[in-house]
């Protein structure tokens, strides 16, 4: 049945669907860590609607939350609503208590490029500015904008003229650096690009309206950003008065163990990015929240009609109290150790460069023992066959050889244990 599903689809639909291509299923129904196929076939899924259900799929005390919301209201535009009160107040009190005095949100509509749209639309504003600086490596979305600040060129081939005034620097990268340097000195020697650009007065770029960055690469490969490095970036754009966007799309509530990332990095951006997660169910919505002295837009200057979606508000509100309840980002904690335990073993299989993660965000590299090229190929085929054990996955990164786990926060030590087993089996046979 899933095939007469994918026939009709490859039918009618755009020819831009991703997913299905490489996952080859229909989806019928859902519960937890798990999803069950058209033809009742059951998979562990570690693609978690693409990082976004928080607490798995339909989780009782969330759906329970939207079932009691329908009764009232579904769709409020911007107007306040006691859900969406209860849902900006649950946000806010996840904020570190200084940041949380000086910020301002804007609910975007209703994905991730929505937001990263808004916060560089709110940074040109505010500083009169007009160019961005981005991130090789880094993915904010599929809209023009979006898509023109991410640094995975091969995605922005089809597209030309993009967004004028954005410039790429090289992300500090362990087990490949971008400049070709060793580990060591790679983090150290980016920043001292970056730094000399911006300070050049006649050869370097116009000062930026921002910098926008992901702490944790998703899409570019699962690559935890360098901990001086990022420091180093805060500390040039506190000083050359450049507001710093930190894209949490996929690293905030909770991915990473903290409920955003930058909390482990030492650092408070003047703007973060938020969507995916914050329904904790896969619900749209999208905001960002920033510092209020870039409070300068207009009423009316950012508009949009999917901005008041009732239930997504519910569903976080709840999720926030869940989390807070059952100690979800201790799980995080747990089992992202589990995963590093689990894992490790990998490591020791010449097509592995490297394993690597933060939290519940994880990935396995895969190049070639012989030339070090990247091996797409065996990537493809590892999510091929755990897909035939049961396992979805997902393969990503910057040449397509990263295999992918995000599971759901709330996931048990036995799902955790069940997948590494079959993943660790399966790279095993991929690579014999
Ligand atoms: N930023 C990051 C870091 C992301 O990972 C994504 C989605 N993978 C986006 C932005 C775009 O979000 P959306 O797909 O909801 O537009």
């Amino acid at each position: 049945r899933s095939a007469e599903f994918l026939a009709r689809q490859d039918r009618w639909e755009s020819n831009a669907r991703s997913y299905p291509r490489r996952l080859p299923i229909a989806i019928a129904e859902a519960s937890g860590s798990y999803v069950r196929d058209v033809d009742g076939n059951v998979f562990i899924d570690f693609l978690n609607g693409a990082g976004v259900l928080t607490l798995g799929h339909n989780p009782p005390e969330l759906v329970d939350a939207v079932t009691a919301q329908l009764a009232y209201l579904t769709h409020g535009l911007d107007f306040p609503t006691p859900a969406k009160d209860a849902f900006l107040t649950a946000q806010l009190s996840m904020l570190p208590p200084g940041m949380r005095a000086r910020t301002r949100v804007h609910f975007c509509g209703p994905t991730g490029a929505n937001a990263v749209d808004a916060a560089i639309k709110l940074c040109k504003t505010a500083t009169g500015r007009g160019d961005v600086i981005a991130f090789s490596g880094g993915f904010h979305g599929s809209s023009h904008a979006a898509m023109a600040l991410t640094g995975l060129v091969d995605q922005k081939q089809p597209i030309a003229n993009g967004m004028p005034g954005v410039h790429f620097f090289p992300f500090p990268y362990t087990s490949r650096c971008p400049l070709n340097l060793p580990p060591d000195l790679s983090a150290a020697a980016c920043a001292a690009l970056l730094e000399n650009t911006l300070r050049d007065p006649n050869g370097g770029i116009p000062r930026p309206a921002a910098l926008i960055m992901e702490l944790v690469q998703g899409e570019g490969g699962v690559i935890p950003a360098d901990r001086e490095f990022v420091t180093r970036v805060r500390e040039l754009t506190r000083e050359l008065e450049i507001p710093l966007i930190v894209d949490e799309v996929q690293t905030g509530c909770g991915r990473t163990g903290t409920w955003f990332a930058f909390e482990q990095y030492g650092i408070e951006p003047d703007v973060v990015v938020a969507s995916k997660g914050l329904s904790g169910m896969g619900l749209p919505v999208a905001l960002i929240m920033y510092d209020e002295k870039l409070d300068t837009w207009a009423p009316g200057a950012h508009t949009g009609t999917f901005r008041g979606n009732q239930l997504a508000f519910a569903a976080g509100t709840r999720a926030i109290e869940v989390i807070r309840e059952q100690d979800i980002l201790g799980n995080v904690r747990e089992r992202g150790r589990q995963v590093a335990e689990r894992l490790a073993e990998l490591q020791a299989n010449p097509w592995v460069r490297e394993v690597r993660g933060m939290g519940l965000m994880w990935g396995v590299e895969l190049a070639s023992p012989t030339d070090g090229r990247p091996a797409a190929d065996i990537a493809r085929r590892v999510q091929a066959q755990t897909l035939r054990q049961g396992l979805i996955l997902e393969v990503g990164g910057r040449d397509d050889c990263v295999v992918r786990l995000l599971p759901p926060l709330n996931v048990t030590a036995e799902t955790i244990d069940l997948a590494c087993t079959l993943l660790v089996d399966v790279v095993g046979r991929c690579t014999a």
